[in-house]
């Protein structure tokens, strides 16, 4: 899918049963491989590589300069306002507790209850109005009117400032959702919005204008950009009011103790040294991906996650999880578990037996997956499988039958618990044979050898 070539793409991977496989990456939705662009990117600025707003060398003239140029690449691929403020981040969970940092004293919080945790859990220090599970987008809408309306006529007559904030697509199923409308919701009762686009960004095109959105957040990691960024856009406004995130180097005008005048956002912010490769490969993938999401992308994608479900449903006793009805559009996510069967195991023979890489587990928003799997499910947890640029129609086809195959035989291999993961037991894949990093390698070959055995033997949950 797409015409973005990708670092380590169709690479061998062992398989414990012996032999080796071309790898299938089928876990965009935690982290996606790195677009060639990108890598190519960050090669050819190395040997420029330099201080930010920090020295005179050229390296550092050239750096500053581009640093300040994302901002641009970044503004422009999120369809931001000329004057919202980018501030480069870790991830979409550090910008997201920028945010809740921020936010004004009087500021309360609305929210679903299906939101993965960076978007739950940095708000308690507020009060917050959680909102349950919507039926349909369309229930959202008036779950989230009722909300803000008891809020304005409540205590303090509506005086105060409201923040909702939500996932532009889920994390657990991949359902999108509907942006723009909640948006004229908020506005009707004078809140802002806030959209943790961490797994919209690589699928979808972001419009914070057209959508009338105050924030966006997302992570490079996910966007085939995985040098350690993430970023913050929105209005300057209440983070240019907040003290700032971190103290330090960057972030001030002037010190003349005890007096400190703080710079403006973004810097204000960006206290300390940036990560300055990581925001050139963010700004890199947003480029990148810009004229892809808006001519084809997004159509190609659609019709590989409909053949994903429709080759998934396949499978005899395979649950697929979602919160609406296949009417509603989705990113290429999907959740799912198999009667009988448990998710880490399957998850684990996946990787170990057919060289496919999916995810198990509550992927980080446990109430959504308590909601989607109901009491009395066997582990809790479920299996995710996640699409991007790169995936074919054959890979899907090549996956379903893998698992079809897992469903009815169950693995070939011992496996023993580890926490909530299972891992092959032995594990004889060898590590790959690096250039660098020998102590780092040497490590890792000494923990294997250590590993505790507690074997679950082969073909349990088959
Ligand atoms: N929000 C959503 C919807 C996510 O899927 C994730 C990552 N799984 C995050 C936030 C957090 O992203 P990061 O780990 O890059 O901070």
């Amino acid at each position: 899918m797409g015409t973005t070539a990708l670092v380590g793409d169709r690479q061998w991977v062992p398989l414990v049963t012996g032999g080796e496989v071309r790898r299938l990456d089928l876990d965009y939705a935690a982290t996606a491989p790195c677009a060639t662009q990108v890598r190519d990117a960050v090669d050819e600025i190395l040997p420029w590589y330099g201080s930010v707003h920090r020295g005179d060398g050229f390296p550092s003239a050239v750096c500053t300069e581009l640093q300040e140029a994302c901002r641009e690449s970044v503004r422009a691929f999120t369809g931001a306002r000329p004057d919202d403020t980018v501030i480069f981040t870790r991830n979409t969970t550090d910008s997201l507790n920028l945010l809740a940092h921020a936010l004004p004293e009087d500021c309360e919080v609305f929210g679903f209850a299906t939101e993965h945790h960076a978007n739950l859990l940095p708000w308690e220090r507020r009060t917050v109005h959680r909102l349950p599970v919507p039926e349909s987008p369309e229930h959202a809408l008036v779950l989230l009117d009722a909300a803000l309306a008891a809020a304005v006529r409540g205590a303090g007559g509506g005086r105060g400032s409201r923040l909702v904030t939500l996932a532009g697509a889920s994390n657990v199923t991949g359902e999108v959702w509907p942006v723009a409308e909640l948006a004229r919701v908020a506005r009707r009762y004078g809140a802002r919005i806030a959209v943790d686009a961490a797994q919209l960004a690589p699928h979808r095109p972001l419009d914070m204008t057209g959508w009338d959105v105050d924030y966006v957040a997302f992570s490079g990691h996910k966007l085939y950009a995985p040098y350690g960024a993430g970023v913050l856009v929105g209005r300057p406004d209440w983070l240019d009011a907040a003290p700032p995130y971190l103290v330090g180097g960057g972030a001030t005008r002037h010190v003349d103790l005890p007096t400190v005048a703080w710079a403006p956002s973004p810097q204000r912010h960006e206290a300390g040294s940036p990560n300055f490769l990581g925001n050139y490969a963010l700004a890199t993938a947003c480029e990148v991906l810009h004229a892809p999401l808006r001519s084809g992308l997004v159509e190609e994608e659609e019709r590989l996650t409909a053949l994903l479900e429709r080759e998934l449903a396949r499978i005899p006793g395979l649950c697929l999880h979602r919160m609406w009805d296949g009417r509603h559009p989705k990113v290429g996510t999907v959740t799912f578990s198999v009667r009988g069967r448990e998710p880490g195991l399957l998850s684990a023979a996946l990787s170990a037996e057919y060289g496919i890489a999916v995810r198990t587990g509550r992927f980080c928003a446990h109430p959504l997956v308590k909601h989607l799997l109901g009491e009395g499910h066997d582990s809790g947890s479920a299996v995710r499988a996640s699409i991007g640029c790169g995936i074919t129609e054959q890979d899907i086809i090549d996956f379903a039958w893998a698992l079809a195959r897992l469903v009815e035989r169950g693995p070939a291999w011992s496996y023993r618990a580890e926490g909530a993961r299972f891992v092959p037991d032995p594990d004889p894949r060898p590590m790959p044979q690096l250039r660098h990093g020998a102590q780092v390698r040497l490590r890792a070959a000494e923990r294997r050898e250590e590993a505790p055995r507690a074997p679950v033997g082969a073909g349990c949950g088959g």
